[in-house]
């Protein structure tokens, strides 16, 4: 493989893998036998063929930031990781039609940084930097779905790597909104964890940068009153609405803690049990036709308020709003926290909330509940606390019964067990338990199609 790549593509045990190994949140390792790096699509292809000819598995890798362990080598010391973090060939932001086609190997932050001077931006809001790959086999979400969608919704077009013989480029680039000419591909190597082929390049759609934006944090009684404010939003401002974020007492208070610098909006002393982050966005300037994100945002507010939904609200600058909500990891510093990221219909989020707290105060009595998320599309993020103060570890059987538990209850509430960073070893079994067999035996049928001797990915998504 030295001889094809190149020897300072192909990095050996000697050469130090860990940060390859290694899981973002340092809660999982590996062991890569080689970490490959190639810079092209060509180049990739010479991965890949090699990899089959001598029955080698990989786990492709981008900005290793994923949560769920998919994107590390599993613990044998015979997996290659496929890095595409040198991967850089195509970069191309087309103006008139308002897309970015770029190779797996750009990250976000960067490309933002980079269509900052077109006056357009890719809508991703995360507190990561996720390489152009791993968006894609991630389906990354974030703060910003509800204006602009997730990325399986922003990814006009993908070019891929299968693990054939000839490691075939399946190329699905271009920037097309429309294209009704039978099966669309390229959807089955969005969230599928690269387990069906490389993602080389993508093309996306990208949104004008607002020129205006309004934020406010805004108290309100429970989950029917936050919901209640959602559906005025949506009645009245639906078009600007980007982020309804929430986040409970229990999060506001360990924030509270640990940052006496963190500037809270709330009236000194008290913390609400929910609160909710509303953004609204617009292209316009308001010097244009008159058209005020704030006024609006302020109006539908008091007509809130009116309704009974709105406790209090407090506007402030959007970095100063966002403070608040971003770089959460003050639950690192109290105990040992254990996270789930699901999905639910909206309309079930207040009776999943109201049963997942029944559900701790009776099994986990000593644990906290620490919820927060993408409340507006149906996220959320819900971590177990147990406190360094109890003076013993965490009983693990209790955690992993706390997650089932989690889990049944979503899934009794038509919610999913992975809303965003996908199965990865983290939730294989529980994607053995709940996803439907018929897919998992078609999944595996796919598999065998693009990747016939297995060689791709740490997980297997057949039966
Ligand atoms: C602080 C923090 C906050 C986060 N917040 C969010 C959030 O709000 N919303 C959200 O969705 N995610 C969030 N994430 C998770 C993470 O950033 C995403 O899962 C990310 O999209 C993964 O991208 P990556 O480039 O880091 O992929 P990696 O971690 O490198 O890989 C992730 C998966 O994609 C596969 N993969 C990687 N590259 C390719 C490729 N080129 N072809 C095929 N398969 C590939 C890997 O095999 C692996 O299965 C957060 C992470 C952190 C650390």
């Amino acid at each position: 493989l030295r001889s094809e790549l190149g020897r300072h593509q192909v990095l050996l045990p000697d050469d130090g893998l860990e940060r390859y190994e290694r899981s973002v949140l340092g809660d999982a390792t590996g062991r890569a036998a080689f970490v490959a790096r190639p810079t092209s699509t060509a180049e990739v292809r010479a991965v890949v063929r090699w990899a089959y000819r001598h029955r080698v598995r990989l786990v492709p890798q981008s900005a290793n930031s994923g949560l769920v362990h998919g994107g590390i080598p599993d613990g044998s010391g015979t997996m290659g990781v496929l890095s595409l973090e040198l991967c850089k060939e195509r970069l191309e932001v087309d103006r008139l039609g308002r897309t970015l086609t770029a190779s797996a190997g750009y990250d976000l932050d960067w490309l933002n940084d980079h269509l900052r001077g077109d006056g357009l931006m890719l809508p991703v809001d995360v507190g990561s930097s996720p390489g152009v790959g791993g968006m894609v086999a991630t389906n990354t979400g974030g703060t910003k779905v509800i204006g602009y969608g997730d990325v399986r919704r922003l990814t006009l077009g993908l070019e891929v790597v299968l693990a054939d013989e000839d490691a075939t480029v399946i190329d699905m680039l271009g920037g097309l909104r429309k294209n009704n000419t039978g099966l669309d591909l390229k959807q089955l190597f969005v969230a599928t964890g690269g387990t069906y082929g490389v993602v080389t390049a993508a093309t996306f759609e990208l949104v004008p940068r607002p020129k205006q934006v309004a934020t406010a944090w805004v108290v309100v009684k429970d989950d029917d009153a936050a919901f209640g404010l959602l559906q005025l939003l949506e009645a009245d401002a639906g078009e600007f609405l980007t982020s309804f974020e929430s986040m409970s007492g229990a999060v506001l208070e360990l924030r509270r803690r640990h940052n006496p610098d963190l500037r809270l909006p709330f009236p000194a002393g008290s913390l609400p049990d929910l609160a909710i982050l509303v953004e609204l966005s617009s292209a316009t300037p308001p010097d244009l036709g008159g058209l005020s994100m704030e006024e609006l945002l302020v109006g539908v507010l008091d007509r809130g308020a009116a309704r009974g939904h709105v406790v209090d609200a407090f506007l402030g600058r959007p970095e100063e709003m966002w403070a608040l909500r971003h770089g959460i990891d003050e639950p690192a510093k109290e105990g040992v926290a254990f996270w789930v990221d699901v999905s639910l219909p909206r309309a079930n989020i207040a009776v999943f909330r109201t049963r997942l707290f029944a559900l701790a105060g009776t099994r986990h009595r000593d644990w906290t509940v620490l919820d927060l998320g993408h409340y507006g599309d149906g996220g959320l993020h819900v971590g177990l606390l147990y406190p360094f103060s109890r003076g013993r570890p965490p009983d693990p059987e209790e955690a992993e019964a706390f997650r089932l538990g989690v889990y049944e209850l979503v899934a009794e509430h038509g919610g999913t067990f992975s809303a965003e960073h996908g199965i990865g070893p983290y939730n294989e079994r529980y994607y053995r338990r709940f996803k439907d067999p018929a897919v998992q035996r078609l999944s595996g049928e796919l598999k065998q199609l693009f990747d016939p001797r297995g060689i791709l990915g740490v997980v297997n998504l057949g039966p």
